[in-house]
């Protein structure tokens, strides 16, 4: 906290009694975020005496000639250089205390710090749109306010605006308005209220937030009768009733049976039915709803529960299941009993494309406790379900990368789902998060268990619970708590022992030499004619991004790599007609593309990268009987668009999904048999140390996408480069001795998850100017020590929306963080048309 960063040495000049006053005096100030749209700077107040006011309190604060919502941030011992204490307001007035618990501040100052950037900046990355809305923010009568008769002559006296408010106030039943009507209605409202306030007359409050009601409507229930007296009008509509289960809505009755609600009425009289108010049918109750209970556990799920279970403390957990093994059932296993005890569960999920499936599996345990957020939300739909967190009301959220700044009271588990997905980091703009790193913050100041769960598990949470001894550096500033855990936790079949799907190896080589020049072996080709008489289901992936491609010859193999850096050149696509460039990101060697390969002379030496339209095009050409859908994010930009595409396909109407990374995530789709990879070169060779990592990562997700229904499952991959240790290691599904190898290799150079990575990106319209810059920064850089310098180096996609981008990687040594830059300089050699964003344990570096 901010408190403990103070001096205190000033404090004890003080003369006997005086120790109090200077108590008060060392937090002056405070600043805070004012509700005010548009507003992106925090404003600095003075703590008047009288108010405690801690950071996440909601305050009210003067703000030009209104009075504001605000919410406190920090406190600060010396005002900032600009400003003097004479320019500085006090704050009005609490509204609300802690309404933020002061461990959320700490996160966020805790990010502010780690990524290098102001906390304002973290604050609007945290908070929804409009969380102060004026209309929150409510002045109501206290009894003795409400009683006060303004007009006689024993009422305290008060000024003309504090009666015109009073008045006002009066007026209603409720004796509360919103402050925004208030002052709409009278002239420096502000004054009045504050001064009813003073005298007990009237006390500010936050509208609490509003529970989403369920829409009630009126159903008629058939109750058991001996039919005696009934009319024949009235026999036909318990008939009616009868028929359709003995309830019904009381509109469709009326509509169905042609009568009135006075019919309806006397049979409730005579005690034939009830008429009342219900949120739903008893009958129509969602089967999916109540059919799912938690189902009987294998013995390795139990054992992983069992152990989950115990943890009430912070402890980082790695569950690492092959694809099927049932972690979600663990998961919402772990989560039950928790939300009996009154506290609620934050589960992150990569991307939006697989929240649909996931969700509905929570839903269908948790009912309306679970919550969805995530920034795809319209702005009022993520303010509301950030009201609803504040209720305390334990409750299940699930969302993507954002989620984890979720307020949620009472956390007793944060669940990253698939936790090495590198959609968790946000690389543009800052703060360039990452949602593990916030959640190993969040989880320690909430005390909490972490569950990482993935089939292929990053290395970072690999080598966390590898080597307890020799940690890592750890991505926590140091804690003083101690005590941190680490548990690796193993689901190591998938559910009712059924095998992993086979991988079957096409060297696209021989596909050549034999003559097949079609993208598609002649082992996808049958597979995929197999498909429609077998009536089953396929995918196939394809890896396409953008225009950073590798050169690869398509005879031998060959892949033309940079000397100096251990990884292959990029393609360049700087402008049409200009010279074909290849380029290393790292050291930014450079040269031309030759005509032929280095190695065997062929002329088909070809950069690489087939994107799904154009393998969508070659499949209707050569299997027109195959119903496809695509699933990239062309098609599946709009709202929705996820769920009803994998619904189409889970319906049977199509039978291929060709799609790119999003196929990867976390489909649970049982009819589906055949996997078919396109070409796992496109993504062995990006050029990026964390390409085989990544590589192995999709590859093993994609394939575990076959076999997880009754037919079994099987997986063809197609490759220029068939004897890659990552290739053979995805063939037999060998995590540990892919981990081993890489990991080495890693060490080796000093790469995460032992070294550690800054990366600088800097952009401008000016293409000199930025080159330019890069070459400042990077000089300034070369006089300090502790880090190693690569670049300045282009981005490869060297212009986007014209803007030119240059980056510099710094590499620190795995022990420590000796010598950090200090940024407000670096920042001072970018001139204005440059900007510098600061990635911190960047991602991707291209
Ligand atoms: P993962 O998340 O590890 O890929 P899932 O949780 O999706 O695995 O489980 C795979 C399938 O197995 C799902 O269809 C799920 O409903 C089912 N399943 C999970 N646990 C069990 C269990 N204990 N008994 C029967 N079926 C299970
Ligand atoms: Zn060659
Ligand atoms: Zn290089």
């Amino acid at each position: 906290m901010y408190i403990q960063d103070i001096n205190l040495s000033s404090l004890f000049v003080a003369e006997p009694g005086e120790l109090y006053q200077s108590k008060i005096n060392l937090n002056q100030w405070i600043e805070v975020l004012v509700d005010c749209p548009g507003s992106t700077d925090l404003y600095t107040y003075k703590l008047p005496e009288q108010l405690e006011i801690k950071p996440g309190d909601i305050l009210t604060v003067p703000f030009g000639s209104q009075q504001v919502g605000a919410i406190a941030i920090r406190f600060l011992s010396q005002l900032p250089e600009n400003l003097t204490p004479e320019q500085i307001r006090e704050v009005e007035d609490v509204v609300s205390k802690s309404f933020f618990p002061s461990s959320y501040w700490q996160l966020l100052n805790r990010i502010a710090a780690y990524y290098y950037t102001p906390l304002i900046k973290v604050i609007r990355v945290a908070l929804p749109p409009g969380l102060l809305g004026r209309s929150q923010r409510r002045l109501r009568l206290t009894p003795l306010g409400k009683n006060q008769d303004v007009s006689s002559n024993t009422a305290v006296f008060m000024s003309p605006t504090a009666q015109q408010v009073i008045q006002l106030l009066q007026k209603t039943p409720s004796g509360d308005y919103s402050y925004y009507y208030i002052q709409q209605k009278i002239k420096s409202a502000y004054r009045g209220t504050r001064e009813l306030i003073r005298l007990g007359l009237a006390e500010n409050y936050l509208e609490p937030p509003k529970i989403n009601q369920p829409k009630l409507q009126k159903a008629v229930t058939l109750l058991d009768n001996n039919e005696e007296d009934l009319t024949p009008r009235q026999k036909e509509i318990i008939e009616v009733l009868k028929r359709q289960g003995g309830e019904l809505w009381q509109t469709e009755l009326l509509q169905t049976c042609s009568t009135s609600t006075s019919t309806l009425k006397a049979l409730e009289k005579k005690g034939y039915v009830v008429i009342e108010e219900r949120e739903k049918l008893r009958r129509e109750q969602n089967p999916s709803v109540a059919g799912d209970q938690a189902k009987s556990l294998t013995a390795a799920q139990s054992q992983a529960l069992e152990t989950i279970k115990t943890l009430n403390q912070f402890t980082q957990v790695l569950l690492h299941g092959v694809t099927g093994s049932g972690k979600t059932e663990v998961y919402l296993q772990a989560i039950a009993p928790l939300l009996n005890q009154g506290q609620s569960a934050l589960v992150l999920v990569p991307e939006i494309g697989l929240t649909p499936q996931l969700t509905d599996r929570f839903r269908a345990r948790f009912g309306n406790k679970v919550q969805v957020y995530h920034s795809a939300l319209a702005d009022g739909e993520r303010y509301d379900t950030w009201r609803q967190m504040f209720t305390g009301e334990p409750q299940v959220v699930i969302g993507t990368r954002s989620a984890i700044f979720a307020p949620l009271p009472n956390l007793g588990i944060i669940i990253l789902d698939e936790e090495h997905d590198s959609s968790f980091k946000q690389d543009a703009p800052i703060p360039t998060y990452h949602a593990r790193t916030v959640a190993q913050w969040r989880a320690e100041l909430e005390n909490c268990p972490l569950i990482l769960g993935s089939a292929t598990p990053s290395l970072e949470s690999w080598v966390s619970v590898r080597n307890p001894e020799t940690p890592p550096p750890s991505p926590l500033p140091a804690s003083d708590e101690g005590g941190q855990e680490h548990i690796y936790i193993s689901l190591p079949e998938r559910i009712n022992s059924k095998p992993l799907p086979p991988v079957e190896i096409v060297d696209m080589r021989h596909e050549l030499k034999a003559g097949n020049r079609s993208i598609f072996s002649r082992s996808l080709q049958t597979a995929l004619e197999e498909l429609k008489a077998n009536k089953q289901q396929g995918i196939l992936f394809i890896h396409r991004r953008g225009h950073s491609t590798f050169v690869s010859c398509r005879s031998c193999g060959y892949v033309l790599e940079c000397p100096n850096c251990d990884v292959s050149l990029a393609y360049h696509h700087v402008e049409a007609g200009a010279a074909e460039l290849l380029r290393c990101h790292y050291c930014n060697y450079g040269r031309s593309h030759p005509p032929h390969c280095p190695e065997c002379s062929s002329p088909y030496l070809k950069f690489f990268g087939s994107g799904t339209q154009r393998v969508s095009q070659e499949l209707n050409r050569q299997f027109p009987h195959l119903k496809l859908i695509r699933f990239d994010s062309d098609t599946t930009r709009n709202k929705g668009a996820h769920r009803n595409l994998i619904t189409k396909f889970a319906n049977g109407e199509a039978d291929l999904l060709v799609g790119t990374q999003m196929l990867t995530k976390g489909l649970d789709l049982p009819q589906v048999t055949l996997v078919g990879v396109v070409a796992a070169d496109g993504l062995l060779h990006l050029s990026d140390y964390r390409a085989n990592e990544r590589t192995f990562q999709t590859l093993t997700q994609v394939a575990g996408r076959a076999g997880r229904g009754e037919d079994p499952g099987r997986v063809i991959i197609q490759t220029y480069t068939p004897e890659h240790p990552v290739i053979e290691a995805v063939k037999t599904h060998d995590y540990q001795s892919f981990c081993d190898a890489e990991l080495a290799e890693r060490e080796a150079l000093n790469y995460p998850p032992f070294g550690r990575l800054i990366l600088l990106r800097l952009s401008s319209l000016d293409p000199i100017q930025v080159q330019n810059t890069a070459q400042i920064i990077a000089t300034n850089f070369s006089e300090q020590t502790g880090f190693e310098i690569l670049g300045p180096a282009p981005a490869s996609i060297l212009r986007v929306a014209n803007r030119y981008r240059w980056q510099i990687l710094l590499k620190f040594a795995p022990d420590a963080l000796p010598n950090l830059p200090d940024w407000g300089e670096i920042r001072a050699l970018c001139p204005a048309s440059v900007s510098l964003t600061i990635d911190v344990d960047p991602i991707n570096i291209m």
